[in-house]
């Protein structure tokens, strides 16, 4: 797994309108967003940057770190905050997930759009870190980030529940054969209870197919994490995530409860 930088291919960069407006926005406080549409080719395993990309040698940065690329594989797309030098927003979309994703460009890059937005505002948000602490810190930065992010693109018109819902249907479907997972995979575990406070904080009262069937999921593959999640959401549900003071003590309290889950301090967990 490698990035190339490939001569002669030229980058299609175009955005919907929503999108546009929305970019322009973001950017009236300094910080411009860049956006690559990260190419993959299945058979070789590689990535690349097709030429023509603005800032293309700010994400050859990340692109080119193989630890980088692991994360990136699992993801539809990301947005980085490039802070160095010639700071910028960096939204990447992952050509390699396309078959999942196909229609749905707008969705995915919306939602970074709103990573990047909240960045511009100058909420707090957790100081990145590697390993398990890396994933407790992007997990309760999304929770907290991703009430906004949703409310905003409501304010917008712009799309993203029904991809969001597709992707939970085939989140079910694909643990249909799932057995629990180890004990030692912690990040998987806060990983869940992050999508299933997304689940129960932004689709309460929507109408859904899938809901039993997602929630019985969870509940066999990862029982644990349900007084984790029931705990964040009571909490997160009294408080206003607007307010930049209990933006910031919600990070406190969600970091809290998930390192909790990880660290199998949960009373389910324990059991
Ligand atoms: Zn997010």
């Amino acid at each position: 797994m490698v990035l190339l930088l490939l001569a002669g291919r030229l980058a299609g960069q175009t955005l919907t309108p929503a999108l546009e407006t929305w970019k322009k926005e973001i950017e009236a406080a300094g910080v411009p967003v860049l956006i690559a549409r990260v190419e993959h080719d299945k058979g070789a395993n590689t990535y690349s940057l097709p030429e023509g990309v603005e800032g293309r040698e700010l994400f050859a940065e990340y692109l080119g770190q193989i630890d980088f690329l692991r994360q990136f594989e699992q993801m539809y797309g990301v947005m980085v905050h490039h802070k160095k030098d010639k700071p910028a927003y960096l939204v990447m979309l992952n050509g390699g997930r396309a078959a999942e994703w196909g229609p749905f460009e707008e969705a995915v890059l919306a939602h970074e759009f709103g990573h990047a937005w909240i960045k511009s505002k100058k909420y707090p948000a957790p100081i990145f870190q590697t390993g398990l602490a890396g994933c407790l810190a992007i997990h309760t930065g999304d929770i907290a980030q991703h009430v906004l992010i949703r409310k905003e693109l409501e304010r917008r018109g712009i799309d993203q529940r029904t991809f969001w819902l597709k992707t939970l249907d085939e989140a079910t479907a694909k643990a249909g054969a799932m057995e629990r997972p180890p004990e030692h995979d912690r990040c998987i575990r806060v990983m869940q209870a992050a999508e299933l406070v997304d689940v129960r904080l932004g689709l309460e009262g929507v109408e859904w197919a899938g809901r039993d069937a997602y929630e019985t999921m969870v509940r066999r593959v990862f029982p644990e994490v349900e007084p984790t999640v029931a705990g964040i959401v009571a909490w997160m549900k009294s408080h206003d995530m607007e307010d930049i003071a209990q933006h910031r003590q919600a990070l406190g309290v969600v970091f809290e409860h998930l390192k909790a889950l990880a660290y199998g301090r949960s009373k389910a967990y324990i059991l």
